[in-house]
C-alpha cells in the first residue's frame, strides 16, 4: 500500500504535503479523476473553460524561442569555436589580394568561395571593425573589444586557408601586377618594419579613406579624429584628463570653463552621434560622481552648412536639432573653423543678416569629423593611372567596380569615387556582389575546363552513342558558362539611415521596396530599433553578445569614470 501524502512528506523531509491528485499520478498510469464518486454517478463537474488563453499562448512562444534561440547561438558558437580542418589552396588556382579588414574587403571575404583562390589579405588592422558603436566607445558606453573581429576568426573558418599579412600596402603596380607591402611598425620589435613585394592576378582594395582636414591650420597636430579604436580611446582618455584637470582647486574660471569644453567640428553623423554621447555621459554619470564640473561642463558642435545631418530628412533635422537644444549641447550652424591652435579653434560664422564675424572657442578637448579623403597609396595609384587624373575624392570605378584604366584590379568601399555616399552600408554590398562575381568567375572557369575535357571524349570516342551522349553534355556546359559569363552591373539598395542623437533617442531615414518609398522617425522607439538593427548587424554572435552585455552593464551600473 503506498503511504498517505502527509505521512511521506514527513519522511522525505518535504515541508508541505503533496498535492494528492499529483502524488498518486507519480505512481499511476491511471487518468488522474477528480472524484471518482461524481463519476460513477454520472455527475462529473464540467470542463473549466481555459483562462488566460492569449497570455499561454505567447508564454509558450516566448518560451520556445528561448529555446530555439539559445541552440541556435550555442551551434553557431560551437562551429566558430570548432572550425574544420582546411586545405591548403591549389597552387594552380588564381591569386587574388585583397587589402584592407573593414567593410567591404570583410563581406568579400565572407562571401567568396575561398577553395576557388589562392586568396591573401593584406591589412595593417588585424580585425574587423564595427564603425557604427564606435562613437560608444569614447565614453565607455561600449567597450572597444566587444566591436572588433579578429581577422584570424574570419579566414579560418573558410573553406580553404587564406594567408594574412599584418601590413599596408605603399606601392600598388597596376601594370606588372604587383603590391609593394610594408609590415606595420606598430610593435615594440627593435628591428625596422620589413618590405616585401607581392604578385597578384586580381586585386580588391578596400583600403578605406583617412580623414579630411582640408589642410586647415592646426587641426592635425591638435584634434582627436574618430575613425579606428586608438581614436576612441584617446578621446576617452582625454575626458578623464581633462575633468579631472579642472577639478584640481588652483585653477581659475577661465581655465577650469576652457577645459571642460569639448568642441565637436563636423555636424555630420560621426559629430552628432559623438555629441550625443558625450552629453549622455555628463549627465548620467559624470555628474553624479564629479559635481564639481557640473555648472562648467559643454559641449559644443560646429557645422558650415545650414544644418547639422545634411543627408537626413528635414523634419529628422530640425527634431535632432531640438533635441540638441534641449540636451543642451550648442550647435553653431554657417559657421567654418578656419583655425586651430592647442586651445582654441577660430571660426568664421555667416549671421542671418549675411555678414561673417570671425569667432573665437577656447577648448579642452577637439574632435574633428569633417568626413573623408584619399588615401596615399590611393592618391599615389591614381596619379599613374591616365584614366583617374581627374578624380580627386577616390578611385573611379566602372559598373562592376573594376578600377578604371586597369584589368583584374576591383576597388570597394571608402576608397572609391562613387555616386553612393561613403558608407558601410555601400561597402559591405559592394562587396558581397564582387564575392559573387569572383565565384562566378570561378563557377565560369570550371565549366570551361570540364568542355574541353568533353571535347577531348568526343575526339576520340569509338563509337556513336559515346560521342553523342558527350556532345549533349558539352551542349549542356556551354549554355551554362553562357549564362555564368552574363554578370549584372553592381545596384546598390538603400536600406536606410540612422543616428543616434542622445537622452535615449534616435532618428531614422528608412527605404522600402528599392528606393520608391520613404518613412522617416525619431525617438525612443526609434532608438530600440537603432539598438536592435545594430545588434543584428554585428559581425558575429560574439560581438553581438558583448554588445548587450555592454548596454546591460552601462544601465546597471553606469559608465565607468577611471581614467585609463
Ligand atoms: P574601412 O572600413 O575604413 O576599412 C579600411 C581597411 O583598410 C582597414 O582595415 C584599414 O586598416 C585598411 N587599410 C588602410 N590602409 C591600408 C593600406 N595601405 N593597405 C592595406 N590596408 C589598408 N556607415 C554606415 O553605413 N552606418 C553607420 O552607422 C556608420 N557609422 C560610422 C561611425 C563612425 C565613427 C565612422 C568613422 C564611420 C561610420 N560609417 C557608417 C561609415 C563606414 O564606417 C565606412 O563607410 C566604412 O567603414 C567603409 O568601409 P571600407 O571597407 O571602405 O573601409
Ligand atoms: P560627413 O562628410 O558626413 O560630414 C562632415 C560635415 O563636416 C559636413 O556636414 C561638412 O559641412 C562639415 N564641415 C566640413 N568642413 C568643416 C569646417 N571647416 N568647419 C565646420 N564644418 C565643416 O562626415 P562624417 O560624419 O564623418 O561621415 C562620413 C561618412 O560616414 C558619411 O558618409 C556618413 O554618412 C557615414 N557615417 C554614417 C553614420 C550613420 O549612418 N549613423 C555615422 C557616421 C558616419
Amino acid at each position: 500500500m503506498l503511504a498517505k501524502p502527509r505521512l511521506l512528506a514527513r519522511t522525505t523531509g518535504l515541508a508541505r504535503p503533496l498535492n494528492p491528485a499529483l502524488f498518486f499520478r507519480a505512481f499511476s498510469a491511471a487518468p488522474m479523476v477528480r472524484n471518482q464518486a461524481s463519476v460513477a454517478a454520472g455527475t462529473a463537474e464540467p470542463k473549466k473553460k481555459k483562462r488566460f488563453p492569449f497570455w499561454k499562448t505567447l508564454w509558450r512562444l516566448t518560451y520556445g524561442s528561448l529555446i530555439v534561440g539559445t541552440a541556435v547561438t550555442s551551434y553557431s558558437i560551437y562551429t566558430t569555436r570548432h572550425p574544420a580542418d582546411q586545405p591548403n589552396p591549389d597552387p594552380s588556382k588564381k591569386k587574388l589580394v585583397i587589402l584592407g579588414s573593414g567593410w567591404g574587403s570583410a563581406s568579400l571575404l565572407k562571401k567568396i568561395d575561398a577553395s576557388e583562390y589562392n586568396i591573401t589579405v593584406v591589412s595593417p588592422r588585424n580585425f574587423f571593425l564595427f564603425t557604427p558603436l564606435l562613437p560608444s566607445c569614447t565614453t565607455g558606453t561600449i567597450e572597444h573589444r566587444s566591436i572588433m573581429e579578429p581577422i584570424r576568426a574570419i579566414i579560418r573558418n573558410k573553406e580553404a586557408s587564406v594567408t594574412y599579412y599584418e601590413a599596408e600596402a605603399t606601392n600598388i603596380d597596376y601594370e606588372n601586377k604587383k603590391l609593394v607591402i610594408k609590415e606595420s611598425a606598430n610593435h615594440d620589435r627593435e628591428e625596422a618594419s620589413g618590405t616585401r613585394t607581392i604578385d597578384f592576378d586580381y586585386l580588391v582594395i578596400g583600403v578605406g579613406a583617412q580623414n579630411s582636414t582640408f589642410g586647415i591650420p592646426g587641426v592635425q597636430d591638435n584634434a582627436c579624429f574618430l575613425k579606428e579604436i586608438p581614436d576612441a580611446q584617446k578621446i576617452r582618455q582625454k575626458i578623464m584628463d581633462r575633468i579631472e584637470a579642472a577639478s584640481f582647486k588652483n585653477l581659475d574660471d577661465e581655465d577650469r570653463k576652457r577645459l571642460l569644453h569639448t568642441v565637436v567640428v563636423g555636424g555630420g553623423p560621426t559629430g552628432v552621434e559623438f555629441a550625443a554621447e558625450l552629453q549622455d555621459f555628463f549627465e548620467e554619470d559624470l555628474k553624479k560622481w564629479i559635481p564639481e564640473i557640473a555648472k562648467d561642463f559643454k559641449v559644443t558642435l560646429v557645422e558650415a552648412l545650414p544644418n547639422v545631418l545634411p543627408s537626413f530628412s528635414k523634419q529628422l533635422i530640425e527634431y535632432t536639432e531640438k533635441t540638441f537644444q534641449a540636451e543642451k549641447i550648442t550647435v553653431l550652424t554657417k559657421t567654418m573653423v578656419k583655425k586651430v591652435t592647442s586651445d582654441v579653434v577660430t571660426a568664421e560664422a555667416t549671421k542671418s543678416d549675411g555678414t561673417k564675424e570671425i569667432i573665437e572657442l577656447p577648448y579642452g578637448l577637439l574632435v574633428w569629423a569633417t568626413g573623408n579623403s584619399a588615401r596615399p597609396v590611393i592618391r599615389d595609384l591614381m596619379s599613374r593611372i591616365p584614366a583617374q587624373k581627374n578624380s580627386r575624392r577616390g578611385l573611379l570605378v566602372n559598373e562592376y567596380l573594376v578600377v578604371e584604366g586597369t584589368e583584374g584590379i576591383w576597388a570597394v568601399g571608402d576608397c572609391t569615387a562613387t555616386k553612393y555616399a561613403p558608407t558601410a552600408q555601400v561597402a559591405t554590398q559592394q562587396g558581397i556582389y564582387l564575392a559573387g562575381l569572383f565565384n562566378q568567375l570561378a563557377y565560369a572557369v570550371t565549366l570551361e575546363e570540364e568542355i574541353s575535357q568533353l571535347e577531348e571524349i568526343v575526339k576520340g570516342a569509338t563509337n556513336e552513342q559515346d560521342r553523342k551522349a558527350a556532345l549533349s553534355e558539352v551542349d549542356s556546359r556551354t549554355r551554362r558558362l553562357r549564362r555564368s559569363r552574363s554578370l549584372l552591373p553592381f545596384e546598390y539598395s538603400h536600406q536606410g539611415s540612422l543616428a543616434y542623437i542622445g537622452s535615449d533617442r534616435a532618428v531614422a531615414d528608412l527605404s522600402f521596396w528599392g528606393n520608391s518609398s520613404n518613412f522617416a522617425t525619431g525617438g525612443s522607439l526609434t532608438y530600440l530599433f537603432w539598438r536592435s538593427a545594430y545588434v543584428s548587424m554585428c559581425f558575429s554572435t560574439r560581438n553581438k553578445l558583448l554588445v548587450i552585455m555592454d548596454w546591460l552593464k552601462v544601465k546597471i551600473f553606469g559608465r565607468d569614470v577611471s581614467r585609463e
